[in-house]
């Protein structure tokens, strides 16, 4: 059997010992820049793959060294080379297996045009003659004096800045306006340029050329990059862990002398473009590239270090696996063996790293939808939403289907589906809730009277629980001051009722009388409002009631203060309980729900309630200062201008009591309201309160 040809330009380059210890080479192919590691079979027999035969090649590999391949073996080296383009096409049927080949490894058109869309790069320039000619000038930045500078530089700036800490954090407050925004904006892209130009001249040193550098979006958010993949030519594992933290290195340096040159600097321009700099070098070096979840340099340091190329998706492989064993039990061989220890390790980097991304992209969708354009947010969020959630789930529900003979027969599968159902109940089935909340329990109708100005109590003809009719004079209160109105009123009205007569009648003045009646008018209205007055001195019962919570120091002679509670007349009959829900509670409430009220302390029975109304606007302040918090209620209260100002929506609920209520009539109660509202699934409630939460907390 003859073997397709190899490219000609591909080259071999002695790589760094593999985790079992065997070495391994690096084969370059330098029209696209890529670099393949290959083990130490593999390349065996790449070595004699001139001899054309599998045969042969197995022959000369065995005769040559301790491996004995079998053909299959190199069978599997022609798949990998045709696979990754790494072959000449010698006649048309080998191209088009290779173009089949192709189609199957980059997926359908819809899956390309995706990852084109969240994954993109842009080169932008060809650094590399550049970086040649400046390396010399950079060179001391490598040395061991500036290492040691800045280790002291960092010892000095935190000693002064934890003595300064006050009006560093002040300034850090004073940064967050849209000037602020726009200097961390400007350093970003700085920062950004030095990380880049620290993997640039690290790789530059170590002897690799770097093609290209340029800007990468990922999910539509701009990152630069520098093309370092001929570091994987580095036999020398430490190499190339310090190109790939050089970025992070350089971010970190500029972090210590910033924060320096900020203790240091007087007040000023200066002073502020380093306080920008450190903080900003500081977080992204931490926050961002330090994470491994994205494939930022934390991730190429951590699979460098851990000698795991692929990092990412072998241990996605390796979780899914791990899922389908949980699961279903199948007792499959898992894709890679490692250590009990690695292998635990790598499930839960999965994890996180899926949980870190999908929490991660749509915030960026929601942020876009609220702060940007919100169809581009909907774009963005249907895309993510296809890209991290439907398409993982939907290959994975692929190899289900394919296990599906086997799965319906394990009794763990079983286990897993009821379990499953059990679960998808709890979002579908609705159950009867109850919400509860604390209420105001009081008569329908009341009538308050309040005390007038300067006032004495002249006569009190009923006692406490009097039954009074409608009409009936509830007490009557004397007031010298209004006395004397009336006096003063009723005599000058008088006087100028006479004159204005007897002017009438005499020819000389009857040019008075005009200016005469205008003023007999003015006197008339005086008396009629010293008479209005009068009678909020003598308060009658608006409608036939019980007389409540009459003041007990009230007596005849007593002066009482202005708006002073002086009794309340109740109707007879009608009780009512008000409470206040939230938002998502009061949805659940209908009018002519059934609920039921305990007093606090639970005196006197349960009273049995009918929602009578559901506010449809939310209240803005509590009327009722016993429902807050602060007094041992259930509505969550902050105090301003003496208003008690609910800390989040609530809607007034009003439910009428269905009988009497026996020992509590008579006086208000606070207590307990019970209602029985709509039916609705636990797993629906519980998911939406927890969004409401999140979305409170994030501070939308
Ligand atoms: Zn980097």
């Amino acid at each position: 059997m003859a073997l397709p040809q190899l490219r000609e330009e591909l080259a071999l380059h002695p790589g760094p010992r593999l985790a079992d210890g065997q070495p391994s080479w690096t084969l370059h192919d330098p029209a696209r820049n890529q670099f393949f590691r290959i083990d130490w079979q593999t390349f065996s027999i790449l070595s004699h793959w001139h001899l054309d035969d599998p045969a042969a090649i197995c022959a000369a590999v065995s005769a040559h060294s301790t491996l004995q391949p079998g053909e299959q073996d190199v069978e599997q080296v022609a798949e990998f080379l045709a696979a990754n383009e790494l072959l000449q096409p010698r006649h048309e049927d080998s191209a088009r297996l290779l173009a089949a080949r192709w189609h199957g490894l980059r997926g359908s058109w819809l899956q390309r045009l995706l990852h084109h869309y969240l994954f993109f790069r842009i080169p932008l320039l060809d650094p590399d003659p550049w970086l040649a000619r400046w390396s010399p000038r950079v060179a001391w930045f490598y040395s061991a004096a500036f290492l040691r500078l800045t280790l002291f530089a960092l010892l000095a700036g935190a000693v002064l800045v934890y003595r300064d800490w006050g009006r560093f954090s002040a300034t850090l407050v004073d940064t967050l306006s849209w000037q602020g925004l726009a200097a961390y904006g400007a350093a970003i892209a700085v920062v950004k340029l030095l990380h880049e130009l620290g993997h640039a001249f690290t790789a530059r040193r170590y002897g690799c050329r770097v093609p290209a550098m340029g800007v990468a979006f990922l999910v539509l958010w701009p990152v630069a990059y520098t093309d370092t993949n001929e570091v994987w030519k580095i036999a020398d594992h430490r190499r190339r862990l310090a190109v790939a933290l050089a970025g992070v290195a350089t971010e970190t340096a500029i972090a210590i002398w910033a924060t320096l040159a900020w203790a240091l600097l007087p007040e000023g321009t200066p002073k502020s473009i380093a306080f920008v700099l450190a903080t900003v070098s500081w977080i992204a070096t931490v926050a961002i590239n330090a994470s491994p979840f994205l494939r930022f340099d934390g991730y190429f340091v951590l699979s460098d270090w851990l000698d795991m190329p692929n990092l990412h998706s072998r241990a996605f492989a390796l979780a899914r696996w791990d899922l389908r064993e949980r699961l279903f039990g199948l007792g499959e061989p898992p894709p890679e063996h490692f250590s009990r220890r690695r292998t635990l390790g790598l499930i839960l980097f999965a994890w996180a790293t899926w949980i870190y991304r999908l929490v991660v992209f749509v915030g960026i969708a929601v942020l876009v939808y609220h702060f940007f354009i919100k169809l581009a947010g909907i774009a963005l969020f249907m895309v993510e939403v296809v890209w991290f959630i439907a398409r993982p789930v939907w290959s994975e529900l692929k190899v289900w289907r394919r296990l599906w003979p086997v799965l319906r027969r394990q009794p763990r599968a079983r286990r897993s589906a009821a379990w499953a159902a059990a679960i998808a109940l709890l979002f579908v089935v609705p159950w009867p809730t109850r919400l509860s909340a604390s209420g105001h329990l009081k008569p329908a109708e009341s009538f308050v009277v309040y005390a007038p100005a300067g006032a004495q109590v002249a006569e009190l003809p009923w006692r406490e629980g009097a039954q009074v009719p409608a009409g009936a004079p509830l007490l009557k209160l004397a007031s010298p001051d209004l006395t004397l109105r009336w006096q003063l009123a009723s005599s000058r009205a008088e006087a100028l009722r006479r004159q204005s007569a007897t002017a009438s009648l005499d020819p000389l003045q009857q040019q008075n009388v005009q200016v005469l009646q205008q003023s007999l008018a003015a006197a008339e209205a005086e008396l009629a409002n010293v008479d209005a007055d009068a009678a909020r001195y003598v308060p009658v019962a608006p409608f036939a009631g019980q007389l409540r919570d009459v003041d007990p120091e009230l007596r005849a002679g007593v002066w009482v203060r202005k708006q002073d509670n002086l009794m309340t007349l109740v109707r007879p009959g009608r009780w009512v309980v008000d409470t206040y829900l939230d938002e998502q509670s009061v949805r659940r409430v209908r009018s002519g729900d059934s609920a039921v009220f305990f007093a606090d302390g639970l005196q006197g029975p349960a009273l049995a309630l009918k929602v009578a109304s559901v506010d449809e606007d939310a209240t803005r302040s509590l009327p009722d200062g016993m429902l807050a918090t602060s007094a041992g209620g259930s509505v969550l209260t902050r105090e301003r201008e003496h208003l008690l100002v609910p800390e989040q929506a609530v809607y007034r609920v009003t439910l009428e009591a269905q009988d009497a209520p026996g020992t509590l009539a008579g006086h208000s109660w606070r207590g307990h309201v019970v209602i029985r509202g709509q039916w609705e699934a636990p797993g629906l409630a519980f998911l939406r309160s927890a969004l409401a939460l999140l979305w409170r907390e994030l501070g939308f």
